[in-house]
């Protein structure tokens, strides 16, 4: 049996024969379709300026460094979520701050931020885990109490709305992902929507070595900026997914209400069911706990019948570097209980709808093999 993979980017021909003219334009680096995508892009978020990365990563920690973020501040952020969203802050030298989620949404609980606020504090990165926004009227509310920046990990919410209004299209600092995984790819990539053209051209310098160019043909580096530009051959790639990401997430948001309609009957806890907002980057369900210890040989078997599935995400906080580091932090029950029993299951546009009774057929089978009882999540 053909293996249904847990996500597959969808490239049309349209998009590779346009990879192929950047090919044998003579232009391969930053050049004219970046220029193009960062056009759209910022287009899409009503006029607000863009920059393209080479990765969310590097916009993140430009973002930081833009933020004024130094060494001995702290930001807070959720354990939940791709190492990325933490790591940045430890590379500026300052420290996250953990807040646990809330286990409905599985999002930064926001009403735990005023509680570890301190005289430290200087930024708030919200994770759109699946794509599912966090609350940004609560959000921005906060920040404005407590005068803190917010970095918008949006890396996986392109497309996702507050209230009628895109991500990036209001608010503060916002960085997308283009990896493949993504709803929309550039191959490796990601951008940050900023706020005034004077953040856009530090976000310049920071991506190309702290360099400013001068009209005599030199140049001056006043800044220790990194190697993140990205190619005219990825925002080939972008332009031609930009193109689709709309028509893609409702084919996503299609296969999110045929989930919960298949999967209705099974011990699974399922995710919100936001037909508004969510760009459906992911469909994640929580197993039952008492198979927590079993997650492992449950995806196997899931994987023997042909499907395949994902963790997203183990807990930050309980890596070993963050351990060693020793952060203190608050417990974080809800995040270590979500961390320990979440599942990804497969979802991307091209996925068929039978694909979806297939997934829960197996997952019905696996789940009774190991002794789950029916209706108890
Ligand atoms: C993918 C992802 C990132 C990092 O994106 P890259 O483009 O791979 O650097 C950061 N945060 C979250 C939540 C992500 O899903």
């Amino acid at each position: 049996m053909n293996l249904l993979p847990f996500t597959r980017p969808d490239i049309d021909e349209e998009t590779i024969a346009a990879v192929a003219d950047v090919l044998r334009s003579g232009w391969l680096t930053t050049g004219p379709r970046c220029r193009e995508l960062e056009a759209a892009l910022s287009l899409r978020a009503e006029g607000r300026p863009v920059r393209l990365a080479s990765s969310a990563t590097a916009a993140l920690e430009f973002a930081l460094r833009i933020a004024g973020i130094q060494p001995g501040d702290e930001v807070i952020t959720t354990s939940l979520s791709w190492v990325a969203t933490s790591n940045v802050i430890l590379a500026v030298g300052a420290r996250p701050v953990f807040v646990d989620v809330d286990p409905e949404t599985r999002l930064i609980d926001l009403g735990q931020v005023d509680a570890v606020v301190s005289g430290r504090t200087r930024a708030i990165i919200p994770v759109d885990l699946a794509g599912l926004p966090v609350d940004r009227d609560r959000l921005y509310e906060l920040a404005r109490r407590h005068g803190l920046r917010v970095i918008e990990d949006a890396a996986q919410s392109q497309g996702a709305r507050w209230h009628g209004r895109e991500l990036g299209s209001f608010g503060d600092l916002v960085a997308f992902s283009f990896h493949p995984n993504k709803n929309m790819t550039t191959g490796e990539g990601g951008c940050l929507v900023m706020n005034s053209e004077q953040e856009a051209s530090q976000f310049e310098k920071l991506r190309l070595q702290g360099v400013v160019r001068c009209a005599d043909g030199t140049y001056d580096c006043d800044v220790l900026g990194g190697k993140a530009n990205l190619t005219d051959i990825a925002a080939a790639i972008g332009l031609g997914q930009l193109r689709r990401l709309d028509q893609s997430n409702l084919r996503r948001r299609d296969l999110a209400r045929l989930y919960f309609s298949s999967l209705a009957g099974l011990p699974l806890g399922l995710p919100p069911a936001d037909f508004e907002n969510s760009n459906w980057h992911m469909f994640q369900v929580l197993i039952p706990a008492a198979l927590a210890g079993q997650r492992g040989e449950l995806m196997r078997l899931l994987r023997e019948s042909g499907i395949a599935t994902g963790v997203h995400y183990p807990a930050i906080h309980q890596t070993s570097l963050y351990r060693k580091l020793g952060l203190l932090t608050r417990p974080l029950p809800h995040t270590e209980s979500v961390a320990a029993r979440i599942l990804t299951l497969p979802l991307f546009p091209a996925m068929q709808d039978a694909d979806v009774e297939r997934v829960t057929q197996a997952l019905a089978r696996v789940l009774s093999q190991l002794g789950a009882e029916e209706g108890q999540p």
